[in-house]
């Protein structure tokens, strides 16, 4: 069994992207500048998005946050989003999710401007992305897809079976993982809540991906010999031993689970790291204007 260790391959991805912004610093150009905005204070939230600020620091990228009261109102969030749209110094922008129940995500995401939306889930690129065209792949299933990538799994012909259907994760991974390029070529079979027995589908899979944020969900006899099993879930279980009284839990029961498989990603350490990784490398296409030219 092989650990994919995502810790590492996202650190190897960030010193990649900061040779770069050395490089373009060198010739003077223009350097990359990602801006978040944060509403209310939500403990997951903040420290989601002062991971991302930190990140930014690291790789040498401009970083900006605004951070507002939960009482702030739809239209000023939504003219905030309109200044960034409008800010040639600004190359990529993220809402950081959730928002107040009195703010519409919808109307939000389709407010930033597709060639900014470098978390990917505007609805121009998640049409891109399906129609194949060049487009921000959503942070999460692209970091997975680099995971692959790099520890040279063979995906194609293989049956893979994701498990959730969420916009960010489940159902670009599937899409993604059905598509004619490396990592792809799967037949992919998409599980979820209203799945008729899913271990039925789980056992014939050569790869599995879970993203539906149940701790332990996967179990040993769900996994057939040889799987690659990458566990996205990350749930926050209470564990009073912790500074933080928690730590977190994926999806997988990883002790039970891992000696059947070829490779796995552990939690955390695995999939997550992955995620502010490819938020950067998707910063760095917005302001080479490689997207969309
Ligand atoms: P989500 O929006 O809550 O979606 C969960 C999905 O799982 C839904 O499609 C749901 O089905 C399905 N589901 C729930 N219970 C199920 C069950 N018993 N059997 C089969 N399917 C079930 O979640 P998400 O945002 O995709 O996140 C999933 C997990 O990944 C969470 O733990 C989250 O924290 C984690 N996550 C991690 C990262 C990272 O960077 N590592 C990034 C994003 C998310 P229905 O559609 O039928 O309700």
């Amino acid at each position: 069994m092989t650990l994919l260790d995502g810790k590492k391959t996202s650190e190897a991805i960030q010193n990649e992207i900061a040779a770069e912004v050395a490089a373009i610093k060198a010739r003077g150009g223009k350097v990359p500048h990602l801006a978040a905005i944060l509403v209310g204070n939500d403990g997951g939230s903040v420290t989601y998005v002062n991971n991302k600020v930190l990140a930014c620091e690291r790789v040498g990228f401009g970083s900006s946050l605004f951070h507002y009261d939960e009482s702030i109102s739809e239209e000023e969030l939504l003219l905030k989003i309109k200044e960034l749209n409008l800010d040639a110094d600004i190359d990529g922008f993220i809402v950081q999710l959730p928002l107040p129940k009195h703010i519409d995500p919808e109307k939000v995401l389709e407010a930033v401007d597709p060639q900014k939306d470098v978390d990917g889930f505007h609805p121009i690129n998640v049409g891109r992305m399906v129609a194949g065209l060049p487009a921000y792949l959503p942070a999460t299933p692209a970091g997975i897809l680099q995971l692959l990538e790099r520890y040279q799994i063979e995906t194609s012909g293989k049956h893979c079976v994701v498990l959730g259907r969420s916009n960010i994760v489940g159902s670009p991974m599937s899409i993604l993982m059905a598509k004619n390029t490396y990592p792809g070529n799967c037949t992919v079979t998409l599980c979820h809540s209203r799945t008729k027995d899913l271990p039925y589908y789980t056992r014939q899979a050569d790869i599995i991906i879970a993203a539906i944020g149940k701790p332990e969900f996967v179990t040993a006899d769900m996994v057939k010999e040889g799987a690659v099993v990458i566990d996205v879930g990350t749930t926050r279980v209470p564990d009073a031993s912790r500074k933080s009284g928690f730590r977190l839990r994926g999806d997988v029961k990883f002790e039970e689970v891992a000696p059947k498989c070829s490779y796995i990603t552990p939690v955390p350490g695995g999939v997550g790291p992955l995620t502010i990784a490819m938020l950067l490398k998707n910063t760095l296409s917005a302001a080479k204007k490689e997207v969309y030219a």
